[in-house]
C-alpha cells in the first residue's frame, strides 16, 4: 500500500534491521526499543489490523506464529518469558496501520500492561 511505512520496510524501500524473513513474513528491530529485545513481526502484504479478518487466513497466521516462535527461541526469550503485543486502535497506542506484533524480551514485565 502506498505511503504505508511497514509496506515500505517489507519491500525494502526503507531500511530496517531484519532478523527473519520468509515468503510472507518479516521480523525486524523496532527503531525505538522499549525492551533490550524489541522486534516487530509483520505480514509483508498490507493488512491494516487484526480486524481485517478476511485477509488473515490460517496459513498466514501459522507462518507469522512460527516466525515469532522461531525468533523467540533463537534469542532465548523463552527462558525468562517474553511478551507479544498487538496494539489495535489509537486508544491502545497503535501508530502504524499495518498489522504488527511487538515481540518484547529480556526485561521484567508488569501486568496488567499500562
Ligand atoms: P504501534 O505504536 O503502532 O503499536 O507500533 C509501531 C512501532 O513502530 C513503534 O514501536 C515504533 O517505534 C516503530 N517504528 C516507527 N517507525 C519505524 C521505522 O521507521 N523503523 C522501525 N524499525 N520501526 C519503526
Ligand atoms: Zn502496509
Amino acid at each position: 500500500m502506498k505511503d504505508c511505512l511497514f509496506c515500505k520496510i517489507s519491500n525494502k524501500e526503507i531500511d530496517s534491521n531484519i532478523v527473519f524473513e520468509s515468503d510472507n513474513v518479516l521480523i525486524f528491530k523496532d527503531i525505538s526499543p522499549k525492551a533490550p529485545v524489541h522486534l516487530l513481526a509483520v505480514p509483508k502484504e498490507h493488512i491494516s489490523s487484526i480486524l481485517e479478518i478476511d485477509k488473515l487466513d490460517s496459513r498466514l497466521l501459522k507462518e507469522l506464529m512460527e516466525a515469532i516462535s522461531r525468533v523467540a527461541m533463537e534469542m532465548r526469550l523463552d527462558k525468562e518469558g517474553f511478551r507479544v503485543v498487538v496494539n489495535t486502535g489509537s486508544g491502545a497506542g497503535e501508530s502504524v496501520n499495518h498489522l504488527h506484533f511487538h515481540i518484547l524480551g529480556k526485561r521484567k514485565f508488569s501486568w496488567p500492561p499500562g
